[in-house]
C-alpha cells in the first residue's frame, strides 16, 4: 500500500499540495480529478519521485517496478519500435515484445517511423506502449489520453484495463474526464487547491458527490 503522510509541496511560498494522509491499495485503479492547477501532476510527480516533498514522506512506492507517463511524454530521435524497446533492456526478445505492445495500441504500422516526429496523440500511444511492454507493479499516468482521438482513447482504455487486471497492477491516473474516471477507476480522489476534498468509490464521488466543491466542479460536466 502506497502511503503519503503529511506531504506538502510549495512553489514560491505558495502551498501547491497539502496531503495529511493518503493511501493507495495495491492492485487498485485510482483517478485523480480536479480543475487545472489543483495539484494532480504535482501529486503524481511526488509519487514517481521526480519531485521531492518539502515535508512529509511517501512510503512503499515500487520505484524499481514502476512506469510513469508524464503529460508530454518524451520521444527519442530514433524509431518508434526502439522508443518502446528502451523499456525492455535486459529482457529477452525486446523487439518482439515492443512490437506486440505497439500492436496493442494500434501503432504497429508506425514501428519504423521516427519517434520524435509523431503527432501528440501518436506520441501518447507510443509512450503508453512503453508502459505496457513489460509487467509493472505501478503505473502513474498523467492525463494519458489528453491528445488522443476517440478511437485511440478507446483502445488505450481497453488495454489499460486488460493490463492492470492481468498484472494486478496499481494504477493512478489523472484525468479531466469524469466519464473516463467512471470507465477506468475504482476509486476517485478529488483535489481542490492542493487539498484532498473528497475521496471514495468512483460511482459515489462522480454520481453522488457529498462535498459542495466536488458538486460545483461536476456541474460543468456535460455528456
Ligand atoms: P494540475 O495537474 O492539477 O493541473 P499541477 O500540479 O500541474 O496541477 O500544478 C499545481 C499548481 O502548481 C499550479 O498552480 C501550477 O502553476 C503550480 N506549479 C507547478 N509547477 C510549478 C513550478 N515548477 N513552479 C511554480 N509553480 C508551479
Amino acid at each position: 500500500m502506497i502511503t503519503l503522510i503529511h506531504v506538502t509541496k510549495q512553489y514560491e511560498n505558495r502551498t501547491i499540495l497539502d496531503v495529511p494522509r493518503l493511501t493507495f491499495e495495491s492492485g487498485k485503479r485510482y483517478a485523480l480529478i480536479g480543475v487545472n492547477g489543483s495539484g494532480k501532476t504535482t501529486l503524481l510527480r511526488l509519487i514517481a519521485g521526480t519531485l521531492r516533498p518539502d515535508s512529509g514522506k511517501i512510503e512503499n512506492v515500487p520505484l524499481q517496478n514502476m512506469g510513469y507517463m508524464p503529460q508530454s511524454p518524451y520521444a527519442f530521435d530514433f524509431s518508434v519500435l526502439k522508443n518502446v524497446e528502451i523499456a525492455l533492456q535486459k529482457t529477452p526478445q525486446p523487439a518482439e515484445k515492443a512490437l506486440a505492445a505497439l500492436e496493442a495500441v494500434g501503432l504497429e504500422k508506425l514501428a519504423g517511423a521516427r519517434g520524435n516526429k509523431l503527432s501528440g496523440g501518436e506520441t501518447q500511444r507510443m509512450a503508453f506502449a512503453r508502459m505496457i511492454a513489460c509487467p509493472r507493479a505501478l503505473l502513474l499516468l498523467d492525463e494519458p489520453t489528453s491528445s488522443m482521438d476517440i478511437k485511440g482513447t478507446d483502445q488505450i482504455e481497453n488495454q489499460l484495463l486488460r493490463y492492470a487486471v492481468a498484472n494486478e497492477c496499481t494504477v493512478i491516473l489523472s484525468t479531466h474526464s469524469p466519464a473516463q474516471a467512471l470507465r477506468l477507476a475504482q476509486e476517485v480522489v478529488y483535489l481542490d487547491q492542493g487539498k484532498i476534498v473528497e475521496q471514495g468509490s468512483t460511482e459515489q464521488v462522480i454520481n453522488h458527490p457529498r462535498v459542495e466543491s466536488t458538486r460545483l466542479f461536476l456541474q460543468h460536466w456535460r455528456l
